[in-house]
C-alpha cells in the first residue's frame, strides 16, 4: 500500500477476541470515506489515525450494522464490519490499525489489547515486549503465524506446481486436502501447508505428529482445547483419570491415591504432582513434530535452504547428531491458538546463530529450537558451545517470564510416559482435583500399562 494514500482501504481489527484485515478495496475507493467517518464518530479512548484504540459499547455495531446496509449492495466487503462486531461485550478493548507498520507493532498492537483485558500495565508489557522480542526482530529476518486470526496458508497454491517439502510428490492429484501445518486437536485453525502432500499427511497424522500430541494433551484437556469435535475430553493416564464433573462440566482430574508423585524442585516439594500419560513418547519424536511443523510453514524462497529438513521429517535417514530443544511453562498468556515464531539468520545476527530458530507458543508452552539441516548452516553455528549460546539469547529475549526452562535431547530415542505437573488441588473455575484408590469405579477401564 501507498504511504501517501490518505484513504487506504485496508486496516487491521484488533481484538483478544478477533485479530483481522478488514480489506474494502475498489478501484473507486468506494466507502473509504464513509468507514473513516464511522470510526472518526465512535469514541477512541486513545490514538488516532494510524493506531486508535476503543472500548466496545453497544452502539459500535449498530453503527456498523447501519453502513452495511446502506453500502452492502454495492461495496459487499463492508459487511465485514458487523460481522467483525458480532460476540463483543461491553468493555472489550480493540485497535483499529493501519496496514502500512511493521510485524513488530502489529504484534505490539495484538500484545496492548491482550494487556488491558488482563489488566496488565500496558507500558510495562510493551516496553518489555519491544526491549526483547524487538530486538531478535531487529536481527533476525523475522515471521510470525498464528497471532492474527485469518487463515494462513504457506506455499504454492497452484497444485499442479506444488512439490511436496518432504517426499517431493507432485501431481495435483496428490494434493486433494489441504493439509494442517499443526493438528487440529492442538489447537491450531489457522495454519494450513499447500506443499504437504496428502500420502505425507497420513504418514505424519498416524507417526511424526503423535508424540508432540502426548505431551500436549493433559494440558490440553485441562484446558478444554476444541479439536474437530467438541471441547469436553475423557482421558484414561496411568495414575489418573480424567473427565468433565457432572455439575460444572469443567475437567475433573482423579487421581489413584496409591499413585501420587510430588513434584520436586532443588529437594523441595512444589506443591506440585505429576500425571503421566498413556502412549509413551521419545524427546526426540516430540523434536520432529515440532521440526515437521516448522518445515511446513518456511516462507516459500527460503525452502531450498531446507531440502534436508524435509528428509530427515519424511524418514528418509537417521540421525544422531541433532541439537537439543527446550522448553518451559508461562503463566501469563494462553495460547489457544498456537503461534509460531520463524528467526531466519541476517548479517545482524550474533555469529553464533544457526540459520533458524523456531519459537512455538502453545497453551502455557513455549519451545525453542533449531531447525536441523539447513545448507546454510555451518559446522561452526552447530556446534555444542554455540548451539548453547543461541539458546540463552533466545531464552534471555523470548518475551513472556519462564521461571524454569528444561533442555531434552532430542537424539534420545527411549520411550517414556509423558508427563505434565498440577497444583495438588487443580486450578479454580478451570479444572478440580480429587484422590481416590485405584479400585474407585471411576478407573473401570483396565489397564496393564506400567508407569516407567
Ligand atoms: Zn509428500
Amino acid at each position: 500500500m501507498d504511504i501517501f494514500d490518505i484513504q487506504p482501504q485496508k486496516f487491521y481489527l484488533l481484538s483478544p477476541k478477533k485479530r483481522t484485515l478488514i480489506d474494502f478495496s475498489t478501484a473507486d475507493h468506494g466507502v473509504a470515506k464513509e468507514i473513516d467517518q464511522v470510526f472518526d464518530s465512535i469514541k477512541a479512548i486513545q490514538g488516532g489515525n494510524i493506531h486508535a484504540v476503543y472500548c466496545y459499547y453497544s452502539q459500535i455495531i449498530e453503527v456498523m450494522q447501519k453502513l452495511s446496509d446502506k453500502y452492502k449492495d454495492k461495496y459487499p466487503n463492508v459487511q465485514q464490519l458487523p460481522v467483525y462486531f458480532k460476540g463483543f461485550e461491553d468493555g472489550d478493548y480493540f485497535i483499529r490499525q493501519r496496514t502500512n507498520v511493521s510485524l513488530m507493532d502489529l504484534k505490539r498492537s495484538v500484545l496492548e489489547t491482550e494487556s488491558r483485558t488482563l489488566g496488565i500495565d500496558v507500558r510495562k508489557a510493551d516496553n518489555v515486549f519491544v526491549q526483547n522480542w524487538g530486538r531478535l526482530y531487529l536481527s533476525y529476518d523475522t515471521f510470525s503465524f498464528g497471532f492474527l486470526t485469518d487463515k494462513v496458508y504457506v506455499g504454492e497454491k497452484d497444485k499442479s506446481k506444488r512439490i511436496c517439502r518432504f517426499c517431493k510428490g507432485t501431481g495435483a492429484e496428490r494434493y486433494k486436502s489441504i493439509s494442517h501445518a499443526l493438528q487440529e486437536s492442538l489447537g491450531n485453525h489457522l495454519l494450513f501447508a499447500y506443499e504437504e502432500c496428502d500420502i505425507c499427511n497420513n504418514l505424519f497424522s498416524n507417526n511424526v505428529e503423535t508424540p508432540l500430541f502426548r505431551f500436549l494433551e493433559i494440558n490440553r484437556n485441562l484446558s478444554q482445547i476444541k479439536g474437530k469435535q467438541s471441547a469436553i475430553h475423557n482421558q484414561e493416564g496411568l495414575n489418573f483419570h480424567i473427565h468433565p464433573d457432572p455439575v460444572t462440566k469443567q475437567p475433573a482430574v482423579y487421581v489413584k491415591q496409591e499413585h501420587i508423585f510430588n513434584d520436586l524442585y532443588q529437594g523441595k516439594l512444589t506443591g506440585k504432582i505429576h500425571l503421566y500419560n498413556n502412549g509413551p513418547v521419545s524427546y526426540q519424536g516430540i523434536y520432529k513434530a515440532l521440526v515437521k511443523f516448522a518445515v511446513d510453514m518456511i516462507p516459500s524462497d527460503k525452502m531450498s535452504h531446507f531440502v534436508r529438513t524435509g528428509e530427515w521429517v519424511h524418514g528418509d535417514f537417521e540421525s544422531n547428531d541433532l541439537p537439543p530443544f527446550l522448553y518451559g511453562e508461562q503463566y501469563t498468556f494462553f495460547f489457544e491458538q498456537p503461534v509460531l515464531d520463524l528467526f531466519f539468520k541476517t548479517e545482524k545476527s550474533p555469529a553464533f546463530s544457526p540459520y533458524c530458530t523456531a519459537v512455538l507458543y502453545i497453551f502455557d508452552s513455549i519451545f525453542i529450537y533449531i531447525l536441523p539441516y539447513s545448507d546454510y548452516d555451518s559446522e561452526f553455528n552447530l556446534t555444542i558451545t554455540n548451539i548453547i549460546s543461541n539458546f540463552e539469547h533466545f531464552k534471555k529475549y523470548e518475551y513472556i517470564y519462564v521461571q524454569e526452562w528444561v533442555e531434552y535431547d532430542s537424539n534420545d530415542t527411549q520411550e517414556r510416559a509423558a508427563h505434565y505437573k498440577i497444583p495438588i488441588l487443580g486450578i479454580n473455575g478451570k479444572y478440580s482435583v480429587e484422590y481416590r484408590p485405584s479400585y474407585d469405579p471411576i478407573f473401570e477401564i483396565n489397564r496393564d500399562d506400567k508407569l516407567y
